[in-house]
């Protein structure tokens, strides 16, 4: 069923048996519609994936959260070897807009290479290929290292209790590695290997003038004027380069080092795949200093301002002469190493509260930077590993410009944590006919197959 792709083995009985099984655990678990945003199914999707690992020889437990229940399993290391921490998680988006899609989102539907059906390849694709290699290592005596998952039900609406967890069960997560899958590859199809992430602070605003809409006639210059104050306090969060003007938040902004820049100057930019989706880059690309070096610099090591919504007055069609009574706004930060979400929220809150009196600030999302050392001592092998199982020479990037909670690894557990995504470039996560393809989940079991039995010539460094 699958291509035969993999350069080091193409005939590896672990991987084309590891492939055959996450394929079908995949059609299995796409009908599970385990959607965090409106809670539905956490429970059974939690019970599932445990009884997977169990099936695949781990121990496992299911720890319960204040919010969806957490899977945990572990197959301890040999004496002396290290121990990978897998990462995953078993909550989808929803699946709207339902016509949109070619076959029903949570029937598993393979047709052209690909296994279609929301949660494909975000995450639970990825997730088993994770799972169908250990679970194929383990069955064939060839599991060199210890393994442990930790698979969450609330990743899709920004992880609230997953720090939680990791803080009460510190001592069980202990791992030499943490390894996440969930994202695509490179836009051109080449395997790709990620040090951390920019975090995410995401607040919602609003502003009350006079109790109800006024006349703009009858009460313009004396009524107050909520959408203009908001307007004039969100001007002050950021200049026209796009640099964010809240006194101190670039204190403790680190810049890439050596090793990290030298990634940066190997990374391609394709302006012109860059201009298809942003317009000229002359006008988008000027005015951010950062971006003149990279933008993977301005995307991995800026942290960036950015209103995700606003609000206010009458948008309906043509003139209504009003005084609107209320202007909200939603803005999000990103955050790189080494911000810390509270501390930016009490500076932006105060600076707003004190440029529009009475302005609600809220708190919806905050999630730290997470930042990993490409000299981690396990870097090297997962590397090799990778490219060895693809044949190709994996592009290295020090950060998604993107947020997961990786903080739980590298700030709460102190494991360093890389991010090697197998997902396709068009594999439609968040949006109708998701997908992973077969050749994709292939990929997916060879690269674990071939991190796990390089890292089993390593000693344990925790
Ligand atoms: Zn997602």
């Amino acid at each position: 069923m699958f291509v035969s792709e993999s350069p080091e083995d193409p005939a590896d009985p672990a991987v084309v048996a590891g492939s055959e099984r996450a394929l079908r655990l995949l059609a299995e678990s796409i009908p599970i519609a385990s959607v965090s945003a409106s809670g539905e199914r956490l429970e059974e999707g939690a019970q599932h994936f445990a009884k997977v690992l169990a099936d695949a020889g781990l121990s496992t437990q299911v720890w319960p959260s204040a919010g969806a229940p957490v899977v945990f399993a572990e197959k301890p290391a040999p004496a002396g070897r290290p121990t990978l921490l897998f990462y995953g998680h078993y909550d989808v988006q929803p699946p709207d807009p339902l016509d949109a899609w070619e076959t029903p989102p949570f029937e598993a539907a393979i047709r052209d290479g690909a296994l279609f059906g929301r949660g494909a390849g975000d995450n639970k694709g990825q997730l088993l290929a994770h799972v169908g290699a250990v679970a194929e290592l383990l069955a064939r005596d060839d599991l060199g290292v210890g393994v442990k998952f930790l698979i969450e039900g609330e990743e899709e609406i920004g992880s609230p209790h997953i720090a939680a967890v990791a803080r009460t069960h510190r001592h069980e997560l202990k791992a030499d590695l943490a390894l996440t899958a969930d994202a695509p590859v490179h836009d051109d199809g080449r395997p790709v290997i990620i040090f951390g992430v920019r975090g995410l602070l995401y607040l919602e605003v609003s502003l009350a003038g006079a109790p109800r809409d006024l006349h703009s006639g009858n009460r313009g210059g004396i009524a107050p004027t909520p959408a203009w104050t908001l307007v004039h306090a969100l001007a002050g969060l950021r200049d026209a380069a796009g640099r964010v003007t809240v006194p101190g938040f670039y204190d403790p902004v680190r810049g890439p080092d050596a090793s990290e820049r030298a990634m940066i100057e190997a990374l391609p930019v394709d302006p012109a795949h860059l201009e298809a989706e942003l317009g000229p880059i002359a006008t988008t690309w000027a005015p951010q200093p950062s971006w003149q070096e990279s933008p993977w610099t301005a995307l991995g090591f800026q942290p960036n301002c950015n209103i995700a919504g606003l609000t206010s007055g009458y948008q309906g069609p043509g003139t209504k002469t009003v005084i609107p009574s209320l202007a909200t706004a939603k803005i999000d930060f990103r955050l790189v190493a080494d911000q810390d979400p509270d501390t930016v929220f009490a500076a932006v809150r105060a600076q707003l509260e004190q440029s529009a009196p009475g302005i609600q600030v809220r708190r919806t999302a905050a999630v730290p930077p997470s930042a990993t050392s490409p000299s981690t001592p396990l870097a090297a092998p997962v590397i090799e590993a990778v490219r060895a199982a693809t044949g190709v020479e994996p592009l290295l990037r020090p950060r998604l410009g993107g947020t997961t909670p990786d903080f739980i690894f590298t700030g709460i557990l102190g494991i360093p944590s890389i991010l090697v995504p197998y997902g396709p470039p068009d594999m439609n996560h968040h949006a109708p006919n998701e997908k992973m393809t077969l050749a994709a989940l292939r990929r997916g079991v060879a690269c674990t197959v071939a991190i796990c039995r390089r890292l089993a010539q390593e000693a344990s460094v925790g």
